[in-house]
């Protein structure tokens, strides 16, 4: 009886840490644990010790006879997936942690962020003897995307939420929720008063999508949408116009994939989830009816995730279609990942046209199609896009560059235009910023005063603003061990600053931020049951 790995999969790879036999793959030390959209199990190898159950924090790894119908297919993509790793791997070398030697003092650590690499990087040092670690948001709640960017439906991925709840319950934590680094309180303050400052701040802002008429009423981005309906603070009262039965969305990675589905969902099923209350009652009277979700390449460069198509697909009240121009090949696929992909798409693109009557709402994939400008006079009234191709002659990095077909424009009508086209990281005052790439630049996790240049002392930075906006929750949890093991490494080394008194600081922050929430305030005021609310 195998174990299964689900939709869920959060990829932080506890469940290889737990495994006693090297059944669950990639790990994060090989090769393809960057670019694999989920982790998977030898169904030969499993043991069935159901190790990997207990470590998973999202609940995404079931026994194969306990799979609910919609999760059946998930066997066969773990064992398929695991074709292409056998025979079986090496036993993995997982990265362990650095020690902390002997120190006479608390080594003193601010983390910038409270989402998901922050909440890894202070549970990392926290195994460790003698650190104290503070974690600032500007927001007075914390857990960034993992509470305002995951949807209300992804129940076992919001669970994330108990994990996190653990580590704050960890000695040696601390919040300063409210307070935003360089405005309340500048990048050298914080320096000043630590051994170190992890930066955790994420991609606070959306790229932005380079057509006419994004301003329209009604034009605005999927990750505004995700935010409404999660309750952030700062878009409870985005306008979000659900008064025309269709929508379109532009780009087909995850985060449209997510709106999609709750812009086309009975909005009773999100009851009793996490759901802000304003959008619930928002959505009980949406006209919506159509969402035409846009992928400017082919359905062989599709962003969203194998998992997440293959939950959407698995939903009966939804009319999932696909659209894709030049059709779908399948012998396309270079790895089994896209080829399983493929096979789905195939399969969608197959099923046979509505009957009229239907009356299940609709995401509509469609492919080959770029935004040209949102139309309308005093709104968005739809979106005029023109149909692609591959250009062969002028290859980008990818070599997937694309350029519109003469003569296929055409308007989609719509009444709400999103574009879902990935995040962008934004800078904090006073620590560098490679406007390029939006991140701070880094080698290891240590912060460099520019791209290839000089190591600042003290400074670390995890998370997206360290590696881009690509990845899931528990991706982070790699990627902090990589950051604090090069604090670690340097706290060793002797190479830390050494800081002004903690207390000094307390007095400052205090002054400025007097309604700031700490650990303690935090802790009585959070949910009992994290995962299920809504804050
Ligand atoms: P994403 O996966 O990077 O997708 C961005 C999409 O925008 C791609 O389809 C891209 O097309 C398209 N695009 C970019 N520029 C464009 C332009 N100028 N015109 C038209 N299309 C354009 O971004 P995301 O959906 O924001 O997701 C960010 C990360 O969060 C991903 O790693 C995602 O997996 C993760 N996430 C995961 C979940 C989950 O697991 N449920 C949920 C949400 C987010 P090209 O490929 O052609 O550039």
């Amino acid at each position: 009886m195998p174990h299964v790995i689900t939709q869920a999969c959060c990829a932080d790879a506890s469940c290889v840490h737990a495994c006693p036999v090297n059944c669950i793959h990639p790990t994060p030390d090989e090769h393809d644990f960057g670019t694999a959209d989920m982790l998977y199990i030898d169904p030969v190898s499993c043991v069935d010790c159901g190790a990997c159950v207990g470590a998973c924090p999202v609940g995404a790894i079931v026994p194969h006879t306990e799979l609910a119908p919609e999760q059946e297919d998930f066997l066969r993509i773990n064992a398929e997936l695991t074709g292409d790793t056998r025979p079986p791997r090496p036993q993995a070398r997982v990265a362990t942690l650095v020690r902390l030697g002997p120190t006479r003092t608390t080594l003193r650590v601010a983390v910038v962020g409270a989402g998901p690499a922050a909440l890894y990087a202070a549970d990392a040092l926290l195994r460790q003897d003698g650190v104290q670690v503070t974690v600032f948001d500007r927001l007075p709640v914390p857990h960034g995307l993992a509470r305002h960017g995951v949807a209300p439906d992804h129940v076992a991925t919001r669970a994330v939420a108990d994990l996190f709840t653990a580590i704050e319950n960890e000695p040696g934590f601390d919040y300063r929720l409210g307070v935003d680094v360089g405005r309340d309180v500048t990048a050298d303050e914080l320096a000043a008063h630590h051994h170190a400052v992890i930066y955790a701040t994420g991609a606070g802002t959306d790229k932005p999508l380079p057509i006419p008429g994004t301003d329209l009423t009604g034009s605005t981005s999927a990750t505004e949408v995700v935010a409404w309906y999660n309750g952030h603070p700062d878009h409870v009262d985005a306008h979000v116009p659900l008064d025309h039965e269709r929508a379109v969305i532009v780009g087909n990675g995850n985060v449209a994939l997510d709106v999609a589905r709750i812009l086309v969902t009975d909005p009773e099923q999100f009851a009793d989830t996490s759901i802000a209350p304003h959008a619930l009652a928002a959505l009980r009277t949406s006209a919506v009816r159509e969402v035409v979700v846009l992928g400017r390449r082919g359905p062989q460069h599709a962003a969203f995730t194998l998992p997440e198509l293959v939950g959407l697909a698995a939903r009966s009240d939804i009319n999932l279609r696909v659209d894709a121009p030049d059709g779908i090949d399948v012998d396309s696929a270079t790895d089994t990942q896209t080829r399983l992909k493929l096979e789905y798409l195939a399969d969608l693109a197959a099923r046979p046209a509505p009957v009229p009557g239907e009356d299940r709402r609709r995401i509509v994939l469609r492919f080959q199609t770029s935004p040209v400008e949102v139309v309308g006079t005093d709104r968005a009234e739809g979106l005029r896009v023109v149909r692609t191709r591959i250009d062969d002659d002028d290859p980008d990095a990818r070599g997937t560059r694309t350029v519109p077909v003469p003569n296929t424009e055409e308007v989609l009508e719509a009444g709400l235009v999103l574009s879902s086209v990935g995040y962008r990281g934004v800078p904090v005052p006073g620590v560098p910023f490679d406007p390029d790439s939006a991140t701070i630049p880094s080698s290891e996790g240590r912060v460099l005063d520019a791209p290839g240049g000089s190591e600042v002392p003290g400074h670390y930075v995890v998370g997206w603003i360290k590696r881009g906006p690509r990845g899931f929750i528990g991706s982070n949890k790699t990627c902090a061990r990589e950051t604090v093991n090069s604090l670690l490494a340097d706290a060793n080394a002797g190479t830390l600053p050494s800081p002004r008194p903690a207390s000094e600081f307390d007095a400052l922050l205090r002054g400025r931020r007097p309604g700031l929430i700490d650990g303690a305030a935090w802790r009585r005021a959070r949910p009992r049951k994290e995962g299920a609310a809504a804050v």
